[in-house]
C-alpha cells in the first residue's frame, strides 16, 4: 500500500512557496505521524471549548485575578514563540505592514480572530491592537473585558519585537459588549499611568 500522502494546505494566497529559510508557510498534516505543522513547528488544532475549561478550571480552582494574571502569563510565553515562528519563516518585522502581515498570518490564519494592526511604533514602543471573534468571547454581557490569554499572545509578540518587556491593557472587549476588542501595549510605566487614570 503507498504511504499516506501528507494533506498541504496553504496559509495564505501569498504564502504557498517555501520561504528562504525552508521552514513551511503551510499547514501539512501527517496522518501516518499524527501531526500537524506549519511554519517549521509543530501545531494542534483544539476545540476552542477546551481554552473554555481551562480558564474555567484557572477562576474556580485559583479565583478571577489570578486566573486572569495566569491567562495573561501563558498567553505572553506563546506570543515570544510566534514571533520566533515568524522570524524562522522568514517574515520580516520591521513596518506596521510587515506587522499586520505577521498578525494576518498566524493570528487570523491560525484562527485566533480577526486582528488588525491600528499603531505600532517602535521608537515609543507602543501598540495599538484590534481583533474581533477572540477565542476568549463567549457572551456580549460581561462587565469586565475577557480575552486575558489573547492580551496576553498579543503582548508577548509586541514586547519580542521591541526588545524589551511590555504590559498591556484591553480597552475595549466584545465580552462587554464593544463592537471589536482593543489592546493598548506598551511600557509596563506608561500601561500602568494609562490604567490608573481611565475612568
Ligand atoms: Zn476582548
Amino acid at each position: 500500500m503507498p504511504p499516506a500522502p501528507k494533506l498541504r494546505v496553504s496559509l495564505s494566497k501569498r504564502m504557498s512557496k517555501k520561504s528562504k529559510s525552508g521552514a513551511g508557510r503551510e499547514l501539512v498534516m501527517n496522518e501516518k505521524q499524527g501531526t500537524l505543522s506549519a511554519y517549521g513547528a509543530r501545531f494542534l488544532l483544539i476545540p476552542v471549548k477546551l481554552i473554555h475549561s481551562i480558564e474555567d478550571r484557572l477562576t474556580e480552582s485559583f479565583g478571577p485575578v489570578t486566573a486572569t494574571s495566569f491567562q495573561y502569563e501563558i498567553g505572553r510565553e506563546g506570543g515570544a514563540q510566534y514571533i520566533h515562528l515568524a522570524q524562522k519563516a522568514g517574515f520580516n518585522i520591521k513596518t506596521p505592514s510587515d506587522i499586520q502581515r505577521i498578525a494576518s498570518s498566524l493570528g487570523t490564519l491560525d484562527g485566533w480572530g480577526k486582528l488588525e494592526i491600528i499603531d505600532f511604533d517602535p521608537t515609543r514602543k507602543f501598540a495599538r491592537i484590534r481583533w474581533k471573534n477572540g477565542v476568549s468571547v463567549r457572551n456580549r454581557k460581561g462587565k469586565t473585558p475577557v480575552c486575558h490569554f489573547g492580551r496576553g499572545i498579543l503582548t508577548g509578540a509586541v514586547g519580542e519585537i521591541f526588545g524589551s518587556r511590555c504590559e498591556s491593557i484591553e480597552v475595549s472587549c466584545q465580552g462587554k459588549g464593544d463592537s471589536f476588542c482593543e489592546a493598548i501595549i506598551g511600557e509596563p510605566r506608561e500601561i500602568s499611568r494609562l490604567a490608573d487614570t481611565r475612568p
